[in-house]
């Protein structure tokens, strides 16, 4: 029963594709996961992925941010780069000129960061906050970052994504015109949407097990992105599933299956 529940839903989105049609839904948007870096000179996380994701036309460019121990703000995956704790660790610590990212940069600072978007002024930035829910922490990550937006300009470009739930609370109270989404896949559209949170940003495998949340979601107006999705029958499945944005290590890849997608490929669940 369970089963074919889901199978309907399934059908239903991909009617809905249908539908709409190519010409004036050019399905969902493409975010490029920590930028674009699976190319020529580019790094994880550096400007050169923003300014690549740039040149190719995604919708947005997904960067990671983490707070320094003199409070300054810089763009990494990890809590930590090249050995050091970036929490415990100056911003001079961290811009050692022999600590350099695979294509040679400096780790970016936010700053840096916003001041080298602003050469795509279309293009999204996908802000991830990394935090471990220290309150105190988040407070000040979100209010220097908030700065930082107004300093470039470019507050209503910014979506803002979290594993925090109370970060996302934070900012979506800060921000309330932008998209936030969670990260954790464990909370259900309409319980975040009483919190404030107008967005989810779950992995594939969430989607895949609840198909139901892109409906509940969309139900509730909420904004349904989907990480991280390379392979091409999980891009397929995330299509039919209807959703939104799919965030990517493989924009090209994924703009080239959106294009070329037909309802008939349709994979056997
Ligand atoms: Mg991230």
């Amino acid at each position: 029963m369970q089963d074919m529940k889901k199978m309907m839903l399934i059908l239903l989105a991909g009617c809905l594709l249908v539908a709409c049609g190519k010409e004036s839904a050019p399905g969902p948007q493409i975010v490029a996961h920590r930028g674009y870096w699976k190319t020529e000179g580019s790094a994880q996380n550096s400007i050169a992925s923003l300014l690549k994701a740039g040149e190719i036309g995604a919708y947005g460019s997904e960067f990671d941010v983490n707070l320094t121990a003199d409070n300054e703000l810089v763009v990494n995956h990890d809590f930590s780069y090249k050995g050091l704790v970036i929490r415990e660790s100056t911003l001079a610590d961290l811009r050692n000129d022999t600590l350099r990212l695979d294509n040679g940069e400096l780790i970016p600072t936010l700053d840096e960061y916003l001041e080298a978007s602003l050469q795509y002024p279309e293009m999204k930035l996908v802000f991830e906050l990394k935090s471990k829910g220290d309150p105190a922490y988040e407070a000040t990550a979100i209010r220097k970052s908030i700065e930082a937006f107004k300093r470039y300009g470019v507050q209503k470009r910014v979506e803002f994504i979290s594993f925090s739930l109370s970060a996302c609370q934070e900012f979506a109270r800060q921000m309330p015109r932008n998209r936030v989404e969670y990260l954790g896949g464990e909370m259900a559209p309409a319980e975040l949407k009483k919190l404030g949170i107008n967005g989810i940003d779950y992995h594939h495998s969430v989607f895949l097990s609840k198909p139901e949340w892109v409906v509940e979601a969309h139900e509730q107006d909420m904004v349904v992105n989907v990480w991280t999705v390379d392979d091409d029958e999980v891009i397929e499945r995330m299509l039919l599933l209807g959703a939104d944005q799919i965030t990517t290590n493989v924009p090209e890849r994924v703009r080239e299956k959106i294009d070329t997608y037909e309802v008939k490929d349709m994979p056997a669940f």
